[in-house]
């Protein structure tokens, strides 16, 4: 009988990192374990995901997971990125009005990086790779995820073993392939996402000047189709949000290491 070829769908987080966990302990023979990374510019090689995850994923879990497990790790990366998708002339919107604009920033609950720069590359993968078993990282309690396409036709074995949502962080601990990110309690994904909270750009700006300094010269453009940065909002409205935190945050750090009251 031909062995069965398998492929896990990797995105660095809790459930498909403890995914992994329990096929090595478990002696389920994985081809490749498979991540897609969104890239902000190719050209400079910045990548789009949260910068600390993707530091953990280059040099604490890959190692892990290829040197003591034994897994291949195969990171597939669109050819297309966000400066890319941002500097896009549109040219057929039936809004004609739009007609000969840049396409400008990623619109919050509409965004089409996911499946232009994250999806895209893992069907093309899929495609290349040919019939495969699929195991994807969905949880025993995560009922309504096992009844959409995510889990369509896919493997889970943390719903084979039992292994409920909180269950993923003392597995992924035992190997040290948790996340930093949820030490910070932070969301994963890109770094210049939408849908992330004011507090979270507030924390982009402070600890990766250099990335907010990216978003900051692209708000410049005039040629762009809308310049709502977060759900309507400029990126000078949400840098002025921004900057209110991280002031406050610096007054209360100088109370905090001084005790001088205000
Ligand atoms: S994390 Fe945000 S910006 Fe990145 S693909 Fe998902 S919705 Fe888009």
């Amino acid at each position: 009988m031909a062995k069965i070829r398998r492929v896990l769908s990797w995105s660095g987080g809790k459930d498909s990192s403890a995914s992994i966990v329990v096929c090595y302990e478990n002696n389920i023979h994985i081809d490749a374990v498979v991540m897609s990374e969104v890239m902000f510019d190719h050209l400079r090689n910045i990548s789009g995901e949260n910068p600390k995850h993707i530091k953990w994923v280059y040099e604490v879990a890959i190692p892990i997971i290829e040197k003591k497990f034994g897994y291949k790790v195969i990171i597939v990366k669109d050819k297309s990125d966000y400066i890319k998708e941002f500097n896009h002339i549109i040219k057929k919107s039936k809004k004609v009005e739009r007609n000969g604009k840049k396409a400008g920033w990623f619109i919050g609950g509409m965004c089409v990086g996911n499946d232009r720069l994250k999806m895209r590359p893992l069907r093309k993968f899929f495609k290349e790779f040919g019939e495969c078993e699929t195991i994807v990282g969905i949880a025993a309690d995560e009922h309504k995820r096992q009844e959409t396409k995510t889990m369509n036709g896919k493997r889970s074995v943390l719903v084979e073993y039992g292994i409920t949502e909180e269950m993923t962080y003392d597995i992924c601990r035992k190997y040290n392939l948790l996340s930093p990110t949820y030490d910070d309690k932070k969301r994963g994904g890109c770094w210049f996402c939408p849908n992330q909270s004011i507090e979270e750009f507030a924390n982009l700006k402070k600890n990766y000047p250099q990335l907010w300094e990216e978003l900051k010269i692209l708000s410049q453009d005039t040629q762009i189709v809308s310049q709502g940065f977060k759900y309507g909002e400029t990126f000078d409205c949400v840098e002025r949000q921004v900057d209110c935190i991280n002031n406050q945050l610096s007054l209360f750090d100088f109370i905090e290491t001084t005790g001088e009251s205000v």
